[in-house]
C-alpha cells in the first residue's frame, strides 16, 4: 500500500547540516516534496515535508529518521490561538516558519490563519501569554 503524509521534521543543531533527508531517497525508496524549510534563532532545523512510499519504507524511513535523533510531529495536531489571552504584541509573526500571523499595519492587531500552520509549535513557547495552544 502507498501513503503519503505530512510530516514537521525538528532537527537538534548536530543535525542540521547532515544529508539526513536524502538518504530517506537513497536507502528507503520514499518520495519527498519539501513544503517549508527552517533555520530557528535556536539553530534548531525544522522542515515540513511531504513524505510518499510503500508503507514498510515509510515506517522503516520514521524509524531512521528517529533514531537519527530527528523529532517527527503529524500535522493532525491543530494549534488555535485563545483570543481573550492574544495581547497581539506580535513575538509569533517572526518567529513562524508559514507566516501563519499577520500584523495589521493600521490596527496593530495581529490574526492568526489556521490554514497555513504546520503545527510545529514554536510559537507556543514564544507567545509571552501562552495565547497559543496545542490540541490533539
Ligand atoms: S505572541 Fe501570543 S500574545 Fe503575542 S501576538 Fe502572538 S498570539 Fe498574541
Ligand atoms: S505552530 Fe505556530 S509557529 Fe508553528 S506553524 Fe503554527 S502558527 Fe506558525
Amino acid at each position: 500500500m502507498i501513503v503519503s503524509r505530512r510530516i514537521v521534521l525538528h532537527f537538534p543543531g548536530r543535525l542540521v547540516d547532515r544529508p539526513i533527508v536524502y538518504r530517506l531517497i537513497k536507502d528507503y525508496d520514499l518520495e519527498f516534496n519539501i513544503l517549508k524549510a527552517s533555520v530557528t534563532p535556536e539553530e534548531e532545523g525544522l522542515m515540513v515535508l511531504e513524505l510518499k512510499g510503500k508503507q514498510e519504507d515509510y515506517d522503516k524511513g520514521i524509524n531512521y529518521l528517529t533514531k537519527a535523533g530527528v523529532r517527527i510531529q503529524s500535522l493532525s495536531q491543530n494549534v488555535i490561538r485563545n483570543e481573550e489571552r492574544c495581547t497581539h504584541c506580535g513575538a509569533c509573526i517572526t518567529i513562524c516558519p508559514t507566516g501563519a500571523f499577520e500584523l495589521d499595519p493600521l490596527t496593530r492587531q495581529t490574526s492568526f490563519d489556521n490554514a497555513r500552520c504546520v503545527a510545529c509549535g514554536l510559537c507556543i513557547k514564544a507567545c509571552p501569554p501562552r495565547a497559543m495552544e496545542l490540541h490533539f
